[in-house]
């Protein structure tokens, strides 16, 4: 494997491997990797010839009240990880060569952005579009592969390579989770052991809407209601920011569950912003 910080170097590199015709993938990430970042390389790694990660924590992507300073690190670690799940190059580049001191292009997907996330977290998706469109004209890769995750991030990114005709397939893959199903995270480093207990219940509440709607109960509202009521009994020391209800493309809000519907809760347990999400079936 080898490792790459400089962005001329990834981008000729990257630019060879397309004009000789081999099928890359490329996995954006923040590093810290967990199985549910391992999970995307080793998918990548079965359905590309060269297999790209990036690793790099995006300054644009973090609001000034935000966790940027204190986002969970460990460079040799993941050297180690990337290595042992078959990645051919990781790039490691620096925040002063991603962004000039005179940067001023942005790229904005505001429809979509503004719903979940991007309520509490404004700047959130222009800078996630802005960083994945660099990386892209960076490394060129026929795939890119992105979690579920991050769901709206999936569906923002999907929206802005068709938008912008560029010449990348997007891929989804499922959440990998721990063993009492909270959605494996880098932030989860952040919680204490109490914390991290109740943490479970995320899932937990998402699993029992499955159940509420085949009792009968498929108005949104009154399952937004039971879930957070499920959440505050269950999580003390959480803090809900979201439970919504959308069109799994669309992520307007939807009234009834009579199709395909996304539950998607965003809470702060701690000092962790925590998200999950769950396809419902009508
Ligand atoms: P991050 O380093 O958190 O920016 O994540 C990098 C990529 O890994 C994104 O596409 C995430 O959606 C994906 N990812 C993070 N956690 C998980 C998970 N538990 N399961 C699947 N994919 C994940």
């Amino acid at each position: 494997m080898q490792v790459l910080s400089s962005v001329h170097a990834f981008q000729n590199q990257c630019l060879d491997l397309r004009c000789s015709g081999r099928v890359t993938a490329l996995v954006p990430t923040m590093g810290y990797f967990h199985e549910g970042h391992l999970s995307l390389m080793r998918w990548a790694r079965e359905n590309a010839d060269t297999v790209l990660v990036s690793l790099f924590v995006n300054p644009a992507q973090f609001g000034p009240a935000e966790d940027l300073d204190r986002y969970p690190r460990d460079l040799e670690r993941d050297q180690d990880l990337a290595r042992e799940s078959g990645v051919d190059i990781l790039f490691t580049p620096q925040a002063d060569e991603v962004y000039s001191p005179n940067h001023d292009t942005w790229v904005d997907v505001p429809g979509l952005s503004t719903y979940l996330c991007g309520q509490s977290r404004p700047h959130f998706f222009r800078g996630v579009c802005t960083v994945v469109c660099k990386l892209l004209n960076m490394a060129l890769p026929h795939t890119a592969v992105f979690g579920q995750k991050d769901w709206q991030q999936m569906v923002v990114i999907t929206r802005m390579a068709r938008d912008l005709n560029l010449p990348v397939q997007i891929v989804g893959r499922p959440i990998v989770r721990e063993e009492d199903g909270l959605a494996m995270s880098s932030r989860n480093a952040y919680l204490s052991d109490q914390e991290r207990r109740q943490a479970a219940h995320i899932y937990a509440g998402l699993q029992y809407i499955q159940d509420w709607v085949r009792d009968g109960e498929t108005g949104t509202a009154k399952l937004k209601s039971r879930l957070e009521d499920y959440y505050a009994r269950n999580i003390p020391s959480g803090r809900i920011d979201y439970v919504h209800f959308v069109h799994p493309w669309e992520l307007t809000p939807v009234d009834r569950i009579d199709s395909q519907v996304l539950a998607a809760v965003a809470v702060h347990v701690g000092s962790a912003r925590l998200i999950d999400n769950m396809l419902i079936q009508g």
